[in-house]
């Protein structure tokens, strides 16, 4: 038996919005994640780790592996962070992630 409770068009909008909402869900789960936000910057003793650790992040969309395309210096509130600019290599959504580094170390 077909279903045919709504036309394809009002499907696809009814989709829309349930994947709009899922995703704002998935965003404001992920800013509760370490690493998504300054306030939970990951502690790193070294620049050269942000790479590895940012790639051991899974996307909080798809749970595939991000790409590192850039990491700068930034001081937030006094505190020294690399935030690495990263896109997910599995469906392509970008956000930064935070580290700290020096964490080990009162300075
Ligand atoms: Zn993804």
């Amino acid at each position: 038996m077909a279903k045919k409770k709504l036309s394809a068009r009002a499907a696809r909008r009814e989709g829309d919005r349930t994947s709009a909402k899922l995703t704002r869900d998935i965003e404001r789960l992920a800013l509760l994640e370490p690493g998504h936000t300054p306030g939970r910057a990951i502690p790193l003793d070294a620049a050269s780790q942000v790479e590895v650790a940012a790639r051991s992040i899974p996307c909080p969309r798809c749970r595939g592996a991000f790409r590192v395309e850039d990491h700068t210096a930034e001081t937030l509130d006094g505190v020294r962070l690399r935030v690495a600019k990263v896109a997910c290599s599995a469906c392509g959504a970008g956000r930064s992630l935070y580290f700290r580094l020096g964490a080990a170390s009162l300075n």
